[in-house]
């Protein structure tokens, strides 16, 4: 009887006798830390994402949904960060900078209104998170980043995920990119306190500008629309961008 129980009550490694309770107690605890590891259960994370954080808030746009629901986001956040990858939240990536959160990188992405012909611009590549996202649905993305190592970075994670439609350029925003100019969107991540001229030079007529303005906590994204000589401007949503260096910091 005692023998009986004995082997009920324990599973032997090796040599070594383990006792049951202690394995229950592991893989409870590893069932409360669980995190994904692969990718499919990161897809699964996605899928989630999608549902319960895009559109429940009003997400319609299709092709943005699909594109939120494909993008990677673990393999922009840093390794420590990977079990936190699909979270509400934005998220840290070094240099004092982070990733948005996904329900404003798809905010922002759906006010673009992007036609699968369209150039885009980007201020504050980051991680390359936003760019990806832009990449699934514009021709080409040319996207500039100020900190050198987060553009080097983001530049090698872009082509390594297989982008090529992605450009990255290390620089001040602030100018645009003249030589790849005029694009059909532009998508400021960080916010200056006066949308850039440059930029508004860069948009073509008909093109949609999505931009955060303003100081510390007072922000507000900022949607503006070319049409002729006009800029239309709509305040859409108080906002919490880093602010924008560079240039538009020493105005
Ligand atoms: N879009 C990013 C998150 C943006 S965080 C993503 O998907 O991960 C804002 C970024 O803007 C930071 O990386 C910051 O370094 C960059 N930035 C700040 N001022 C800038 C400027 N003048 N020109 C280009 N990038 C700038």
């Amino acid at each position: 009887m005692w023998h009986r129980h004995n082997i009920a009550g324990a599973f032997y490694f090796g040599m070594r006798r383990i006792p049951q309770w202690l394995i229950v107690a592991v893989l409870v605890a590893s069932g409360c830390h669980h995190e994904p590891t692969s990718s499919s259960e990161f897809a699964a994370e996605r899928k989630k994402m999608v549902e319960e954080q895009l559109r429940p808030r009003g997400i319609r746009d299709q092709r943005v949904l699909v594109a939120m629901a494909k993008v990677p986001r673990q393999e922009f956040v840093s390794q420590n960060q990977r079990g936190q990858s699909y979270a509400d939240s934005a998220l840290p990536i070094g240099h004092d900078q982070t990733i948005s959160q996904p329900f404003i990188v798809a905010y922002m992405t759906e006010q673009l209104h992007l036609q699968p012909t369209d150039r885009v611009l980007e201020i504050g590549t980051g991680s390359g998170y936003q760019a990806a996202v832009l990449a699934e649905l514009a021709k080409e993305v040319y996207t500039i980043e100020i900190i050198e190592p987060l553009a080097k970075d983001a530049s090698a994670r872009l082509a390594r995920l297989g982008y090529r439609n992605a450009h990255v350029k290390v620089g001040d925003g602030y100018q645009g990119w003249p030589e790849a100019a005029p694009f059909d969107a532009i998508i400021v991540t960080c916010a200056p306190d006066k949308v850039p001229q440059p930029l508004t030079q860069q948009l073509k007529e008909g093109g949609r500008m999505i931009i955060p303005v303003g100081t510390g906590l007072d922000q507000q994204l900022y949607l503006l629309e070319k049409k002729g000589s006009e800029l239309a401007q709509t305040a859409i949503l108080p906002v919490r961008f880093v602010p924008m260096a560079g240039e538009a910091a020493n105005k």
